[in-house]
Order: C-alpha cells, then sequence, then structure tokens
C-alpha cells in the first residue's frame, strides 16, 4: 500500500457549524488526516507527500465552471480568521468556506486524481489517498455536508476515461449523493453504497433503495441503507452483498469511499461498528483482489481515528 496526503491538508479549520439552528464546533478538523499519516507510519507503509501547483482543469470533467470560479472567488475575499456559511451552490449549514477553503479542496481534488493515475500504471495495487476536505457530498455545482469538490468521483472518471469499467464502493455511514448524481447516468461507473437510512440520517434526501440509476445508467447505482440498530455481522454480510454485485459488474479498477464515522463512538454518526470490526471489513473488501484506490471520506472521532485506520490498513493486502 502507498499512502498519499496533500501537503496543505491543514489549511482549511472550519470554525463552527449551524447544526439545529445552533452553532456548533466543526468537526471536520485537519488533526483527522494527521492521525492516520502517524498510523501509517507506525505500520512503515510508504507515505509520501503531494505538493504540486494544481490547475482547476482537474476539476472542470465534473463541476459546473460558475461554481468553481465562485469558491475561487469567494474564497479570495475571506479575511484569515473570517467564516463565511454561503447562500449560493451550498445545500446546507454544514460546509462553511474559509480562506483557504478552495485551495485546500483542489488541493483534495488532485490528490484523488494523482492516486488514479499512480494507480493505472500497475505499480500499486493498493492507493490511500487521504483527501481532505471529504468530497462525496458534492455535486456538480454544490456544496455540502463538509465536502467542496467530489474527490472519489473525480477519481472514478480518471480511471474510467469511458473506456474501463470502475465501481465505486461508498462505506462512508452517510450515503453519498454527490458521487451517485454525477454518475446516476452513467454504465461505466456503478455506484455501490452502505450507508445508514436516509430516514434517520443525513443526507436524508438520497440513498433510499429504490434510487437504481437512470437512462443507460439504469440498474447501475445500488444503496444498500443499513438500520440505527446494525451490527457488525449485519454489516459485513451486506458488505459481501454489495462485493457480489460489483463482482458481476467485473471491474477493472475499485475507487473505496473510506468513512470511518460508522464507528460506534463516532460524533456525528455511529453504526454500531467496533474498531477490531475495522479488520474484517478490510479483509473482506481486500480479498476481491481488485486494484483499488483508498479515498478518505468522513470519521470524526479524532482520538479513535489511529487505531480505526490502523485496522483498517494492515488488514487490506492485496495478493
Ligand atoms: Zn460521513
Amino acid at each position: 500500500m502507498l499512502v498519499i496526503y496533500a501537503n496543505d491538508y491543514h489549511l482549511h479549520v472550519p470554525k463552527y457549524e449551524i447544526y439545529d439552528g445552533k452553532k456548533t464546533p466543526h468537526a471536520e478538523q485537519p488533526d483527522r488526516i494527521a492521525r492516520i499519516i502517524e498510523s501509517a507510519r507506525t505500520l512503515d507503509i510508504d507515505v509520501r507527500e503531494f505538493n504540486d501547483p494544481v490547475p482547476f482543469e482537474i476539476v472542470s470533467k465534473l463541476h459546473e465552471k460558475s461554481y468553481i470560479d465562485y469558491l475561487r472567488n469567494k474564497c479570495s475575499e475571506i479575511r484569515s480568521e473570517e467564516q463565511l456559511m454561503p447562500s449560493v451552490f451550498i445545500k446546507d449549514t454544514y460546509t462553511p468556506l474559509m480562506r483557504h477553503t478552495y485551495e485546500a479542496s483542489l488541493k483534495s481534488a488532485n490528490l484523488a486524481v494523482q492516486g488514479s493515475k499512480e494507480l493505472k500504471t500497475g505499480k500499486q495495487k493498493v492507493i490511500y489517498a487521504l483527501c481532505r476536505p471529504p468530497g462525496h457530498h458534492a455535486e456538480k455545482d454544490a456544496m455540502s455536508g463538509y465536502c467542496y469538490f467530489n474527490n472519489a468521483a473525480l477519481a472514478a472518471n480518471e480511471l474510467s476515461m469511458g473506456e474501463k469499467k470502475v465501481a465505486i464502493l461508498d462505506i462512508d455511514y452517510h450515503h453519498g449523493n454527490g458521487t451517485q448524481k454525477l454518475f446516476y447516468d452513467r454504465n461505466d461507473v456503478f455506484y455501490v453504497s452502505i450507508h445508514a437510512e436516509p430516514e434517520h440520517a443525513f443526507p436524508y434526501s438520497s440513498g433510499f433503495a429504490d434510487e437504481k440509476g437512470a437512462n443507460k445508467g439504469k440498474g447501475f447505482n445500488l444503496n444498500i441503507p443499513m438500520p440505527p440498530e446494525t451490527t457488525p455481522a449485519l454489516y459485513i454480510s451486506n458488505l459481501e452483498k454489495a462485493l457480489d454485485s460489483i463482482k458481476s459488474f467485473n471491474p477493472d479498477y475499485l475507487v473505496v469511499s473510506l468513512g470511518y464515522d460508522t464507528y460506534e463512538d463516532d460524533p456525528i454518526g455511529g453504526l454500531g461498528i467496533d474498531e477490531d470490526s475495522y479488520k474484517e471489513i478490510s479483509r473482506v473488501i481486500s480479498g476481491r483482489g481488485y486494484p483499488t484506490l483508498l479515498i478518505q471520506e468522513g470519521g470524526y472521532n479524532i482520538e479513535k481515528l489511529g487505531v480505526l485506520s490502523k485496522n483498517f490498513m494492515q488488514c487490506f493486502t492485496i495478493t
């Protein structure tokens, strides 16, 4: 496994979100990535920093120019300690803009795309891109759920180029509404998500089992919503089902939207997954043997992220 991160991941530091009408300390903090990097180093995994300038064209393949321009221009107007809650191109009150949000998001997206390019060379079978901010809630012209650009979708798009078959397995606690929407009409990218039932969990408006894709993409979207009383055993059996459907699709590459917010004591998620079960989840996915790009999404128990990611990384071996 090769672990990669962007040098400026720590620049975006949101202060608060507005939850249930109240200002609440923001859960998506730079330390999340620092903890995973520490874990990778204790496992003697190769960790590489990306430090390249990034052209905005890297995100324009899936995002609207007017949206990209808005993010770039608005962020450049924000003073260093200021936080802005935009009123356009946004779907919630959790996703503020800071002075460095655009820059950090662009680098996060670039990291995912560079991970795809590296995977395509065939030198590595597994690449883990420590993207931050996360991406799977970002739509072509909308930010939400702490996400600005859709890292996993941009990576899958790069891997596919309309020629290769790519499966995205999304195991974040939350449904990846952005990723689903970006590929809903496409049959070259199969989106499969296991997540908390949208009746009880963000993003509330998508992630239902009857959303199966449209037009050419009909049958290439699979949602597996899980109830609040989910146990590790129930989760793993559904993960096997998700992987069986991916096997029928027969992809060239697998992209995993990896969230540790399914952990039982996650402050904003929690789907009954204990820390040891991340070893089993990791073995079950890697056992299928696909060349895999892991993309960091959520996971907000900062004290536990070290052990959760360590358990996952140490068991992710493809033979
Ligand atoms: Zn999440």
